[in-house]
């Protein structure tokens, strides 16, 4: 069994195999994806997301607002946060984090909601989904400010073995996403080698970032199959034994999901 243990399904295609959500999780399952968190965006997204994890018992989900949300403000932001968080379906605070690719300009905001999210994170106890690129020192100065066991994850990781050990080191999981089966990411697959298998998650990020053989079609959470395959061979690991780890890995993060 794997865990896709970041996705937007509010958002994936259902032009390419699926008509439908129900049909997107089932052909998952199919491929032994059977556990999906499904990641908030933003205020506005929240209760669209939170609907699917109703609906669905293998689906939980998160609240935050994404750093490149357009609606990014602190204004009632704790409050939302941890009154949203006690839902019995929301285990996560996020996605939060700090976009210097993207939004250069915005940094200062993105930093001020990505504070508060943290907050948040240690009132309610649950953990911290953080989204970082190109924001390196940033992001890790608040997180080294407060560590704590089961703090968060790094996800779609893709800067180097040294951030990462340090995230890891306060407390942080580390998610892989199928960028690291694209033919130019020799970085992100020399940093995913040494990520210890006890702090390691998959996910997908559908619909974005579909792994070969997938590149540049809509993604879905069934990938995660390919990504959990490319990841084991890549580090000389068997399949049962990285899929049975991760899973394990979800649950104690996330321990406030249901198996
Ligand atoms: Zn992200
Ligand atoms: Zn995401």
């Amino acid at each position: 069994m794997l865990v896709d243990s970041h996705c937007h399904l509010d958002r994936i295609d259902l032009s390419e195999h699926n008509d439908s959500l129900e049909q997107a999780l089932s052909f998952a399952e199919k491929n032994g994806v059977n556990r999906f968190l499904c990641i908030a965006t933003g205020k506005d997204n929240f209760e669209f997301v939170h609907d699917i994890a109703i609906k669905h018992a293998a689906v939980s989900c998160t609240v935050g607002v994404h750093p490149l949300s357009k609606s990014i403000s602190t204004e009632g932001l704790l409050e939302f946060l941890v009154e949203k968080g006690a839902s019995e379906h929301v285990v996560g605070i996020g996605e939060t984090g700090l976009d210097g690719f993207y939004a250069k300009e915005t940094l200062a905001q993105q930093m001020d909601s990505f504070v508060v999210h943290h907050e948040a994170s240690i009132e309610t106890g649950l953990p911290l989904i953080i989204h970082t690129r190109d924001a390196r020192q940033q992001t890790l100065d608040l997180i080294c400010s407060k560590p704590r066991e089961n703090a968060g994850v790094l996800h779609c990781f893709t800067e180097d073995w040294d951030m990462a050990k340090q995230a890891i080191d306060v407390g942080y999981f580390v998610s892989i996403s199928g960028i690291v089966t694209f033919r130019q990411a020799d970085n992100v697959r020399e940093m995913a080698k040494k990520i210890p298998l006890d702090r390691l998650l998959v996910e997908t990020d559908s619909p974005y970032l579909a792994p070969v053989p997938f590149r540049g079609k809509p993604c879905q959470p069934a990938y995660t199959k390919q990504t959990a395959e490319f990841l084991a061979e890549l580090r000389g690991e068997s399949f049962e034994q990285l899929a049975k780890q991760t899973t394990e890995n979800f649950y104690t993060l996330f321990s406030k999901a249901q198996r």
